[in-house]
């Protein structure tokens, strides 16, 4: 298990050779510079997957400490899920989901209603709607708001509010609400008007403020943009507790809260997209638990199949969907994608959720995010680590110049990527945000993995910013 050095079977380094080759001949890869492949960037042909590792075409293995962007769980190949897709696809693998039903799409509807976040004196979540990709989640989620405010006749709320440095997915839709500019610059003129708020973001706290009350500020300035233009706003979304996207950038809960009161003060939705930090990676099963909050609609994907399939669920309000029951067509929700409610993939949801009542994940999560405290700690005293910070199984190493944290390397630098390339040559996939490394391991890493993470990120760290 712990043979990560070079691979020395030619036969194997030829074979991941041919299947670079023949790659690179037909494919088009998401969120690559392809002009960087072959040579900048090593391409990694992949043969399969054990817990935690992913195995090369070549025999390396590689730690897999991005949980394949964010979406696996438990580890590669975990086998009570990979059961429940084999036994799903012998007996029903797709059906329509207008006009019919089925067992698993109605079970992991009530499943997930159930284990939803909850707040006192707040309607409880009542209804699944699902779509097949994170994105496609976020875009139901943002008509449904809109559409919802149409249906009453208040046309002038046709606007959305949204967090600086958000992320929500690559559609237009999603994109529009998103605020980082690598993803977004270049699309601008295609999407809708966004009203953009500051991120509470902590590491932006004016020196000597602490995170909460940065949290309070950045609430001053969305009470002043609601109180502005709250009567054009059918919905605000955010992602609760940490922007992932836009560098594992964290916020205190105290932000939620207020969020969430401002919202309900001027009648607008209040959108959590947990994408990312659901299902048990921030040290609750659900963010917004942390701050005790209920959003109006919740948007789950990534590790809601445990990382099998692409599966979304946008959970809403009995309030929202009530205003879509009406004699018109034209007011209920059209929205429909072919696969809605696939069985194969809510059945490898049911089974993602089982797992983690089988393994009290959640529980055994807390002492291995202790471990990931423990081993970050020493990194994080590195003259180039300007800020070191952690939610439950998330850790994130901000790299700036020596001394001084409001001051990154130039790009020019390519300090991320060079950090990228000296973790994979030790065998660990560590792929950075700009020059912010980041944990964000399976739920599965072992104690002899984490070192390992520990000791790579260190190397690489050091490595990446000899040059500056
Ligand atoms: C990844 C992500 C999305 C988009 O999901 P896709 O499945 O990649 O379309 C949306 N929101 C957040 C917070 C994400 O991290």
């Amino acid at each position: 298990m712990d043979d990560v050095g070079p691979a020395h079977d030619p036969a194997m380094i030829a074979e991941a050779d041919a299947w670079r080759s023949r790659d690179l001949a037909v494919l088009w890869h998401p969120c690559t510079q392809m002009r960087e492949h072959p040579h900048e960037l090593p391409l990694v042909p992949i043969a399969s997957g054990e817990g935690a590792w992913l195995v090369g075409r070549d025999g390396r293995r590689y730690l897999d400490a991005v949980s394949s962007w964010w979406t696996n769980l438990f580890g590669h190949a975990e086998p009570r899920i990979a059961a429940a897709i084999g036994a799903q696809a012998c007996s029903l693998e797709q059906v329509i989901l207008a006009g019919f039903s089925h067992a698993p799409a109605v079970e992991l509807a009530e499943k997930l209603l159930a284990i939803a976040p909850r707040e006192p004196g707040r309607e409880p979540l009542a209804k699944v709607f699902y779509a097949d990709n994170g994105s496609a989640g976020v875009e139901v989620a943002l008509k449904m708001a809109f559409h919802w405010f149409r249906n009453r006749g208040e046309d002038r709320r046709t606007k959305f509010v949204a967090l600086e440095n958000g992320y929500h997915g690559e559609t237009l839709g999603a994109l529009a609400v998103g605020d980082v500019p690598l993803y977004r610059r270049v699309y601008a003129p295609l999407l809708a008007e966004c009203l953009f708020t500051p991120s509470p973001d902590a590491y932006l706290a004016a020196p000597g403020e602490s995170a909460e009350e940065c949290a309070r500020r950045a609430a001053g300035a969305l009470e002043a943009l609601l109180d502005a233009h709250g009567g054009e706003v059918c919905a605000m979304i955010l992602e609760p507790l940490v922007q992932c996207a836009g560098g594992m950038r964290m916020h205190h809960p105290l932000y939620l809260q207020l969020a969430r009161k401002l919202c309900d003060a001027h009648g607008v939705f209040l959108i959590a997209d947990e994408i990312a930090v659901g299902f048990g990676r921030t040290g609750t099963l659900f963010a917004c638990e942390q701050a005790g909050i209920q959003p109006d609609l919740l948007c789950l994907s990534k590790g809601l199949t445990g990382g099998f399939l692409p599966l979304a669920a946008v959970l809403a309000t009995q309030a929202l969907y009530d205003g879509f029951l009406d004699e018109s067509r034209e007011r209920a929700f059209l929205h429909s994608h072919s696969y809605t409610g696939n069985p194969i993939a809510c059945a490898a949801a049911l089974a993602s959720l089982r797992v983690f009542e089988e393994d009290q994940v959640v529980a055994r999560n807390r002492g291995t995010a202790a471990r990931m405290a423990a081993l970050a700690a020493p990194i994080g005293e590195l003259p180039q680590v300007a800020d070191l910070r952690q939610a439950g199984m998330i850790v994130a190493f901000e790299l700036a110049r020596d001394g001084d944290r409001r001051t990154p390397f130039e790009p020019g630098l390519r300090v991320g990527l060079r950090a990228y390339r000296a973790a994979l040559e030790r065998g660990v996939v560590l792929r950075p945000l700009g020059d912010i490394l980041y944990w964000m391991p399976p739920y599965c890493v072992d104690e002899e993995q984490l070192a390992l993470l520990a000791r790579t990120t260190r190397e690489a760290i050091l490595e990446a910013t000899a040059c500056a």
